[in-house]
């Protein structure tokens, strides 16, 4: 039994990953939407959301999209289910299925190689970060915890760094450094693989807030390192776990209900975190509202799809998410 779900498992992540890298990007998005070539990316309407100036980009070396109107982004299979309501499966089928052009082994050899290159700069700048964290306990992020409604001893994989929030990987230029709550993402393995970073202001009693010139708002949260597929993780081993969206709601759920935690640190990767074959069962612990239901379902399929059985659990009504819920924040 071990063996098969494992096999079944790797079987699926393996065929989604041969599905992902199969074709351009702008193929499978291009037929929904017309893209010209702009620098590096390509450009067009975005097929998501109505608009009369784009900002729908894809990048085919990459195999994304990412809409700066409406904020969907994601990969070919992703793209498959939002945009033509496949499952998960069927995606990757017809992905495998030869309805698209396809990419020539070298090209694929090549952008391989180029992904691998960048994604060990990505973790190796997550674990000079981790390198550079220290203890939460009596720090900004200990602050934070609290006020939080958290009161339990700080697992090992939160601690407190000072860190840059603005990086220029093609020029090596950093920012200043910022206080944050550091959580460790490991990946299936449990290896460090990135770090989630939750800026904070005012000793840790909120979070970091700005708004930028132009009306938008800088995000307190930042991820360092690779965060698809990796998990901020919370508890001891354990056949059973809960997994839900944020670091907040991973400590509250710990604190509640003393059972394995994790967080996917990220809308999308809580249907692609890649559990290991010890994981046989995952509790989906999600927000209220539509985004958090939507989540969920996708995420079910994500574990199922591991042959591994899925349950759910939400706040009570009244609250957005769990963490709300603790502290008496009613919507
Ligand atoms: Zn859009």
């Amino acid at each position: 039994m071990k063996r098969r779900l494992s096999h079944r498992y790797e079987a699926a992540i393996h065929a989604a990953v041969e599905a992902r890298g199969r074709h351009n990007m702008s193929d499978v998005a291009g037929r929904h939407t017309n893209l010209k070539k702009h620098g590096r990316e390509l450009v067009g309407l975005c097929p998501f959301h109505s608009e009369r100036s784009p900002s729908f980009q894809v990048n085919d070396a990459k195999g994304t999209y990412h809409c700066f109107g409406c904020g969907r982004s994601g990969d070919a299979i992703t793209f498959l289910i939002e945009k033509e309501g496949m499952r998960f499966t069927e995606a990757t089928e017809y992905l495998l299925g030869d309805s698209l052009p396809v990419i020539s082994d070298e090209e694929r050899v090549r952008r391989k190689e180029a992904d691998a290159r960048e994604a060990a700069e990505r973790i190796a700048l997550a674990r000079s970060i981790w390198a550079a964290s220290v203890p939460a306990a009596g720090t900004p992020a200990e602050v934070y915890a609290r006020s939080r409604g958290i009161t339990m001893d700080l697992p090992p994989s939160v601690r407190f760094v000072m860190t840059p929030r603005y990086r220029n990987t093609d020029t090596g230029e950093v920012g200043r450094d910022y206080p944050a709550m550091a959580c460790a993402l490991v990946d299936v393995d449990g290896k460090l693989v990135g770090v989630q970073c939750i800026f904070l202001a005012d000793g840790g009693r909120r979070k970091y807030e700005r708004t930028r010139q132009d009306g938008s708002k800088a995000k307190a949260k930042l991820t360092f390192g690779i965060l698809t597929g990796a998990a901020f993780r919370i508890g001891p081993r354990s056949d059973s776990i809960m997994v839900c969206e944020g670091p907040e709601d991973a400590l509250t759920l710990r604190q509640e209900t003393g059972r394995t935690v994790w967080a996917a640190c990220g809308t999308a990767n809580l249907s692609q975190v890649v559990y290991p074959p010890w994981v046989k069962a995952v509790c989906i612990a999600g927000d209220n509202g539509d985004a958090g239901h939507s989540a969920v379902k996708k995420s079910i399929e994500w574990v199922e799809v591991g042959g591994r059985s899925a349950t759910t659990a939400f706040p009570l009504e009244a609250f957005k998410d769990f963490n709300d819920q603790l502290r008496g924040i009613r919507k």
